[in-house]
């Protein structure tokens, strides 16, 4: 008997009530009830947004609302910063271009995060910069960005920050009025327990006055329509109806759990992955790292993907390799989402056990009795 589970860093578990949710009989798109649905999704998120601007839905992945970011904010010509952090950070840079905006790349050594006064200095070199995008959890390394901080650097200037928080949302106190951050996107599948297909927008009302007057080309994601139709809590097209149902049912589970406690949940799980694996001579990529996953160098000698498929193929247990060139040098173990200390527990036993398989020497046991130590013990 093989029994699965999924520590990566998304798609993440889903919940059965949340699954459930999506093999009930569809209503229409265009009902009351179906408003009712959206109305208490939007509530939901404005919380885990820290906003009290509308946060919009979008049938499509998280780069949908990356997409949405982008094209709503920026016109033809416009200077695009672009913190490449990581594959997200690239992302940004990606979209920028096809947008036609004038890139300016910011390279960042993958597992650093991007800093204020490095925000500073670019905005000083690029005062025309129309956005500045980041990424807050840089899911390819495991970074986390101290978006408040660079928050201050553009409030004081005309350039709007855009930011990637597909895995913090649900994880970490995300605060977008307070920190004044401009454009926040997030995704389903992530720390929101829900499968992937869903991608949610939000922006200040500086960046309303940009996405108004914005002349790049939108239609699906024109951010004007979804304003228009979110008003009666409504979408501009066929609504994603199972699935908004399936996220209404998550964010009433993260409602009665508390945000306070599923962020407290979150940096203790974190904690224990981060210290169970430098228990076993391990090191960690990032240097400030985020609650929603966990990027671990691969022993000399061993490749990581290996350590990944044996993991899942051989025992059920999913975690995720490197992307880019770390590709066999790191392995990424999600913690976000619907994942309680025992779960963890499962997930620690597994790498032990596959490094244990690939020959890696260490005190086998150890770094399971040190997560049981850091999570259980009195
Ligand atoms: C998952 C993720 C995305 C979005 O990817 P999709 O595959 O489109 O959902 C964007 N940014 C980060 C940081 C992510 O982790």
């Amino acid at each position: 008997m093989k029994k699965n589970y999924m520590f990566t860093p998304g798609p993440t578990m889903v919940p059965a009530e949340v699954l459930l949710e999506e093999a009930q009989p569809l209503i229409h798109h265009r009902t009351p009830q179906f408003s009712e649905v959206l109305r208490e999704i939007g509530e939901g998120l404005k919380e885990l947004f820290g906003t009290s601007e509308d946060v919009y839905l979008i049938t499509g992945s998280g780069t949908a609302a990356m997409e949405a970011a982008v094209a709503n904010t920026c016109s033809p010509n416009d200077t695009a910063i672009c913190v490449k952090s990581g594959k997200f950070g690239e992302r940004w840079a990606e979209l920028a271009e096809a947008y036609r905006c004038n890139v300016v790349n910011f390279d960042l050594e993958w597992g650093k995060s991007f800093t204020a006064d490095q925000a500073e200095k670019l905005l000083q070199q690029h005062p025309e910069a129309s956005v500045l995008c980041v990424t807050h959890s840089e899911t390819s390394t495991g970074a986390l960005t101290d978006i408040e901080r660079i928050a201050k650097v553009t409030s004081r200037t005309d350039t709007l920050l855009i930011v990637d928080t597909i895995t913090s949302i649900g994880v970490h106190a995300v605060e977008m009025d307070k920190w004044g951050a401009d454009v926040m996107v997030g995704g389903s599948q992530k720390g929101c327990m829900v499968p992937p297909g869903l991608s949610f927008i939000a922006a200040s009302q500086r960046a309303w006055s940009t996405i108004e007057a914005a002349t790049s080309p939108r239609y699906y994601l024109d951010m004007r329509a979804m304003r228009k139709k979110w008003s009666e809590f409504q979408t501009p097209y066929t609504g994603p109806v199972s699935l908004a149902r399936a996220l209404r049912k998550a964010l009433h589970m993260m409602r009665a759990e508390g945000l306070e406690n599923i962020y407290e949940r979150h940096a203790r799980l974190a904690e224990a992955v981060r210290e169970s694996m430098k228990a076993i001579g391990l090191e960690l990529l990032p240097e400030n790292p985020a609650n929603g996953l966990t990027s671990v160098l691969a022993p000399e000698g061993i490749d990581s993907g290996e350590l990944v498929s044996k993991m899942r193929d051989e025992y059920g247990v999913t975690i995720a390799g490197g992307q880019g060139h770390l590709k066999g040098k790191i392995f990424r173990i999600g913690h976000m989402g619907y994942i309680s200390k025992e779960d963890l527990l499962v997930c620690i036993s597994a790498v032990e056990r596959g490094l244990q398989d690939l020959g890696y020497a260490f005190e086998f046991g150890s770094a399971v009795s040190l997560t049981q130590k850091l999570l259980f013990e009195k």
